[in-house]
């Protein structure tokens, strides 16, 4: 039995879904976010390094309510240990700093707080909200627009929407249900792996060490957490290694340039997960549904980072929606294709050029020659003139 209808339904409050939903209701239109979870964004799954543009372009205040670390700047790290730092408190002092109307370029933020402070400005902008609640198929039905079946509580129910969103992020399953291609290659899928610890020093800034030796086929890491504590992780493709990602893990705290650096540290937390170093989505939308988010692989595939494309796609998704269901056109896959049309045209264009070049970059089978391509790309990804700035 249907209980409910609803302009738009989303699955998965994470940094997509929760900012589709709020910008779909500022648009006017009645919105259902569901996630599974009971505590958003727990168990941690991600380093939370976002740039303050990533927030605020996405009309997220910047807040000490999710935010653990001001960040002003980039190390990055050759193999070796020799560097190029990216200092904003250098570059340009009058701008980026801690002094009065100097701001940070970037935060690393608790996702566990950030996903709920993002939840809550959508259900202040008038979105409905169910925790602990699954979503478990579709259907597109005659009258133009969708069933959506969910498991709230344990109980199952159906509520009716003209659009279904899924922000379920990277397995997702709301693609699958719509036939959409949405398989992800063991040789593009980074297995993360991080530990939180203390004793380790950091200056505010994101140090990001390239290298095969130490992380094959991703790169290694080194974030200030705040209040003294630093998430030590690295990304690898399994295909690139013998080692698994905590073997990997251990090689690089015991063995590489930082070793005296983090000897006295201590383990007080390990978090992991996947990310996908792989192309978006070709096709992001079907009949009443679109994917927004790690779910159509709205991820920097050189960086891995996944936060500040995950909240301009809301954006880009909540403003569409607004307009179409305004117009009162049909939602099926002929109409949704403008959204990823928008999409592409905003940065989806600009990761397609960053797979090339992370694509160039790991087919190139010396290892030398592929380190330095790494380690040029990263610095000149960083630095302030990259034309990639927006994602
Ligand atoms: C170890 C690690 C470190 C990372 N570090 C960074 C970083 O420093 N900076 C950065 O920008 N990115 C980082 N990322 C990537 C970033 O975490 C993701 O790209 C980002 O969270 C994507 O947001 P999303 O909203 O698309 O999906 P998610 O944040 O994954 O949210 C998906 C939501 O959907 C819910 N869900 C799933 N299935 C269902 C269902 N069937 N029904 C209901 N709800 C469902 C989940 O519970 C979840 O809340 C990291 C990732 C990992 C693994």
């Amino acid at each position: 039995m249907v209980v409910q209808q609803y302009d738009v339904v989303v699955i998965g409050s994470g940094p997509a879904g929760a900012t589709t939903a709020r910008i779909a209701a500022e648009n006017g239109l009645k919105v259902l976010l569901c996630d599974k979870r009971q505590e958003l964004g727990a168990p941690i799954q991600c380093s939370g390094a976002v740039s303050r543009h990533g927030l605020e372009s996405a009309g997220v205040e910047p807040s000490d309510e999710y935010i653990l670390e001001p960040i002003y700047g980039f190390g990055i790290y050759d193999s070796n240990g020799d560097s190029t730092t990216i200092d904003y408190r250098q570059i340009k002092p009058d701008e980026y700093g801690e002094g009065e109307n100097r701001k940070p370029l970037g935060y690393v933020v608790d996702r566990r707080r950030f996903d709920r402070y993002l939840m809550t400005m959508a259900e202040r902008a008038g979105v409905e909200v169910w925790l602990k609640t699954e979503g478990i198929g579709y259907q597109p039905i005659e009258d133009g627009t969708c069933e959506i079946q969910l498991r709230r509580f344990n109980e199952k129910l159906t509520v009716k929407a003209k659009v279904l969103v899924g922000a379920d992020g990277l397995q997702s399953q709301v693609g699958k249900w719509a036939g959409l291609r949405t398989h992800i290659k063991l040789t593009e899928l980074a297995s993360c792996l991080q530990f939180i610890v203390d004793k380790v020093e950091t200056a505010g800034l994101l140090e990001i060490v390239t290298g095969h030796e130490w992380a094959p086929g991703g790169y290694a890491w080194v974030f200030p957490k705040g209040n003294g504590y630093a998430e030590i992780g690295l990304g690898v493709i399994r295909t690139m290694t013998k080692l698994n990602a905590q073997e990997q893990l251990d090689h690089f705290i015991k063995q590489s340039f930082f070793k005296e650096r983090f000897s006295n540290c201590r383990i007080l937390e390990v978090q992991g997960g996947g990310v996908p170093l792989a192309a978006p989505l070709k096709t992001q939308y079907a009949d009443n549904l679109i994917l927004v988010g790690d779910s159509a692989r709205h991820v920097n595939p050189i960086t891995g980072g996944g936060i500040h494309t995950a909240l301009s796609s809301g954006v880009i998704a909540g403003n569409f929606l607004g307009e179409l269901l305004k117009t009162h056109k049909i939602p099926n896959r002929k109409n949704l294709k403008t959204y990823q049309d928008l999409w592409l045209e905003d940065m989806g264009n600009k990761m397609w050029q960053l797979y090339e070049v992370k694509k160039e970059i790991f087919n190139t089978s010396d290892i030398a020659v592929r380190d330095k391509m790494l380690y040029n790309t990263m610095s000149e990804y960083f630095s302030p003139n990259s034309e990639y700035k927006k994602i």
